[in-house]
Formats: structure tokens, sequence, C-alpha cells
């Protein structure tokens, strides 16, 4: 049965309140709404607008100790619950979450700034995790094996590993929580989840709704932190012996912080880090196909998204029917704005950072001879995180954008020669989360596909995320998979059983 309870907080921004019935703004601890300890707040602002939507507790060290005691004290019961009722569970949430999706994506656009039909797909590919979880969790099996004597059985017992601890971005504030709550609770997890200061309350409503799906207090708990107390909070979870597993995604270097910091207690770390992503074009490829891919691989989300196409590389015979199609089309579909309005597709970037980071990036290249063909400026008349959707070539080595995760608006586009060539220059590099190409060519394909150093691959697809593919990166990209059935591994033990003397 579901709760019909839905706690209202005070919320700083009346209207806003009425409109949402699951905009929070209090963390979320043992099953209550909370302010931190020392009552601090922060403010999160709508980065298209910059209107405060609300504050939220800025919680500290101390505040994520009784999370964790809660996490705690609920995996003493937790861990024994069947399969089946965390099955039920999950899809009890997953059911809330559809039926809200509609006000869950509105929200995010407020904090994320993307637009309304983003957000819509953001939800629905977020709340598919949830569904997927709900069915694996009945199908997490152990093994038996065979025996090396007559009078034995041996045995592979799969457990909950214990407290679980979800620090994730702003980009996808939504299916980044699924994603790993989903897989956790599914194992039989308990979790602590930090969202990101930049859009902390898709998660507070996520937290609303597993309250009213049934979830029992200290399962899934939510504490929020402003930028300057993250890290002693993640300091505080990954020295806490009793957070048995840190699942985490974010910018590498983040994530290479978090990765140190665990290996004083040897937690299970699950990382999602940043990548760099080539979009290979051969000359053998659908030229139109490339460049209807590209739009979405390189635009969406603003380009704040890690499997992003970063490095476009298209072979020589096709590099201007291809340049010339991609900005015909980067100029007629995108729309920028306020992403609650009808005809925006595209939104600004999440904050002056990130901004001031990509402006940096193109009028570097610029100033060191890389042909501008649109763009390279801020569109302060729409508002200050506004960035002109832009489009580079001629970038080499001496520019700073030749070797970075862009995260914004920005495409370069490189022109090669050979297969060989394209793959040095692709797999040169110290991360490798996505990559994408396209070809007809059916022996190209599976050579290609053998040879990029990435843990994932669209071959003539741009879009290539869901809730059944593994999802995760090889090098710096990495550790872990999410989603697919093998996104609850970092959420469990493997218990070798031996029993022994059977007397038959
Ligand atoms: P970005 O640069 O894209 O904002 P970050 O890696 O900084 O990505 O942030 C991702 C998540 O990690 C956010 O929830 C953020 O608050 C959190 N975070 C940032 N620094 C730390 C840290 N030192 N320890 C734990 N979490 C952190």
């Amino acid at each position: 049965m579901l709760s019909s309870k839905n706690l209202l907080t005070s919320i700083a921004s009346p209207g806003l309140r009425r409109e949402f019935s699951l905009l929070k703004n209090q963390g979320f601890i043992n099953g209550k709404w909370v302010a931190a300890q020392g009552n601090a707040k922060f403010e999160v602002v709508n980065p298209a607008t910059k209107a405060v939507i609300d504050s939220v507790p800025d919680m500290n060290i101390q505040d994520t100790k009784l999370a964790i005691d809660a996490a705690t004290e609920a995996f003493k019961t937790f861990r024994n619950t069947t399969a089946k009722y965390r099955a039920n569970l999950l899809r009890n949430w997953y059911n809330l979450m559809v039926q809200h999706s509609e006000e869950l994506a509105k929200i995010l656009t407020q904090e994320n700034g993307k637009s309304l039909a983003e957000s819509r797909a953001e939800i629905t590919y977020g709340n598919s995790f949830v569904e997927w979880f709900s069915e694996e969790a009945r199908r997490i099996n152990g093994e038996i094996l065979p025996a090396t004597t007559d009078n034995r059985k041996l045995m592979i017992l799969k457990q909950p590993a214990g407290v679980a601890a979800l620090i994730t971005p702003w980009n996808f504030p939504h299916a980044m929580i699924t994603r790993k709550a989903g897989a956790a609770i599914a194992a039989g997890c308990t979790c602590i989840i930090k969202p990101s200061e930049d859009t902390p309350f898709t998660g507070l409503a996520l937290a609303q709704l597993a309250d009213d799906a049934g979830f029992p207090a200290g399962v899934i708990n939510v504490i929020t932190t402003n930028t300057s107390n993250s890290p002693d909070v993640g300091k505080a979870i990954c020295d806490d012996k009793r957070v048995r597993v840190v699942s985490f995604t974010g910018s590498t270097q983040v994530g290479k912080i978090l990765y140190r910091q665990c290996a004083d207690n040897v937690k299970k770390v699950c990382l999602e880090l940043g990548g760099n992503a080539p979009f290979i074009v051969f000359e053998s490829a659908n030229i139109d196909l490339a460049v209807s891919s590209a739009m979405v691989c390189k635009f969406r989300n603003t380009g704040q998204t890690c499997i992003s196409a970063n490095r476009f590389y298209v072979q020589k015979n096709v590099f201007q029917e291809f340049t010339s199609k991609f900005l015909e089309r980067m100029q007629k579909d995108i729309v920028l704005g306020d992403g609650m309005k009808q005809n925006v597709t595209h939104g600004p970037l999440i904050k002056k950072s990130q901004i001031d980071m990509v402006d940096h990036l193109v009028q570097d290249a610029v100033s060191k001879g890389a042909k501008l063909h649109c763009g390279g400026k801020r569109l302060a008349d729409l508002g200050e995180l506004f960035y002109a959707p832009t489009l580079l070539t001629d970038v080499n080595e001496n520019m700073e954008i030749f070797a970075k995760e862009i995260f914004g608006p920005v495409a370069v586009i490189h022109q090669f020669e050979s297969e060989d060539q394209v793959l040095m220059d692709a797999n040169n590099i110290n991360v490798g989360l996505a990559g994408y190409f396209y070809s007809e060519n059916l022996s190209q394909i599976f050579r290609v596909a053998r040879k990029m150093e990435v843990g994932m691959i669209g071959v003539n697809e741009g879009l290539i995320s869901c809730a059944e593919a593994a999802f995760g990166g090889v090098k710096e990209s990495g550790l872990g998979r999410e989603g697919s059935k093998h996104g609850v591994d970092d959420f469990l033990d493997i218990k070798y059983l031996c029993l022994g003397n059977i007397q038959y």
C-alpha cells in the first residue's frame, strides 16, 4: 500500500511551493525532514533566471554522522529483507516517480536549467533504472560450484555490502541518483545520498517519494551540503568504517580524492568520472545520420554530459560536407533560453565557473589560430550563463581545448586521413568513457570497436544510455559499471561457503 503522506516543509517561495508539492527545503535523515544541526543553509538559484529557488541545509560532518548512524541502524534489518520485498519497494517508488514525472521534470529544469523536454527525457530515463532494478532485485542469485571432493558442497552467496554513500553531480540530478540508489536497494544496502549543491531539489523530491513508497526509516537518507562543506563531508564518509561502498559520479579530480580517501579502510568504490569522447566519421558513413547524431551527442544538456562528443574526427573526403551540414543544423535547431519556455531547446550552463572555463578554452584556441565558424561568445542578453553554440576547426595540440573535456556547447572538428591515424589520436588520452563512430563498412566497424579504448561505444548511434546497458569507463574514466545486471555488483559482497564432511 502506498501511503498518501506528503510532508510539506517550510519553503521560502510560496509560489513555487504551491506549484511543486515535492519541492523540499530540508535534508532527509532517518525518515524525517531535518535542518542542519547548526541550522546553516545555502541558497540554490535557477541558472537560467538567477532567481533563488529556495534554501537547503548546509550539512556538515555532524549531520553526515547522523545519516550514517541512521543508515547503519536501518541496515541491521534491511539486509535481511527478501528480494521480493525490495522489488516491491522499488516498484512502488518507480510508480510514484512515473505519477509525478511532470512535477519532477519541472523541478529539474528549475535547478539545472535544461529545457523541459530534456528534463522529461531525463525523468523517463532515470525512472527506468528504478524499474529495472526492481526486476533485477529478484535475480541476484548465488552459485553452487563443482566440489573438489564428494563429501563437500561449495557455494557462493551474495550479500549486501552494507551502508552505501552515493555522491552525485548536477548534470543529471535525477538519473545519477536512481541509477545508484536503485542498484543499492535491490542489493539490500541502505544509503546516504549527497546530491550536488547546485541541484539538491530533485534528490530531496525523490526522498519524499521513497517515503511515500513505504521505504523504512534510514534506508534512504539525503544530506545537502554547500561547496565549502562537500570536501569535509566526503572525507567523513570515506573515513567512517561503517560505510562500505562509495559510489561517485563527477569530476575525475574529485573521484581521485575519494579513491585515495577510501583506501584507508578499503571500501568498495564505484567511480563514474570524466570522459573526452571521440566522435569519428569515416568516409563510408551516412553523413546526414552522423550530423543528426552529432547534434544530440554534442549539445544534449548544452554539452554538459560526460559522454558528450568532445572531439569530432572527420575523414578528409567528407570533412567539408559534414562541417557545413553540422554548422547549418547548429544555427537552425538550437534555441537557447529559460528551459521552462515552450520553444526553448537548450538552457544555460550551470554556473559561472563553468561558463568562464568554456569561454577561456574558446578564446585560447581562437587566439592561437583556431577557425571560428559560429558562436565564440557569451550571450549576456539571455542571461549571465548563456553561451553561444560554437564550432571550431584548425585546432591543434598547443591549444588547451585540444585535450580538455569541454563540458559546454562547443564543437571541435579535426580532419583525418587514415583509420590507423584516427585511432591513435582518439586513444591518445588518459580517459576512456564513451566513443562514437560512423561507418557503413562491416569489417571496419568490428575493427574500430575492438581498438577504441573506451567503456562504451555508439556505432552509427549517438544516444546510447539505457537501464539495460552497462555504463562505465576505462582508464581514468572510472571503475565499475552502473545499470545492467552488473550495476548491483558494487553493492554486493561475495561470500564463499564450503560445507564439508557431508555423510551420504
Ligand atoms: P563538477 O565539477 O562537475 O561540479 P564535482 O566532482 O566537483 O563535479 O562534483 C560532483 C559531486 O561531488 C557533487 O555532489 C559535489 O558536491 C561533490 N564533491 C565535490 N568535492 C568533493 C569532495 N572533496 N568530496 C566529496 N564530494 C565532493
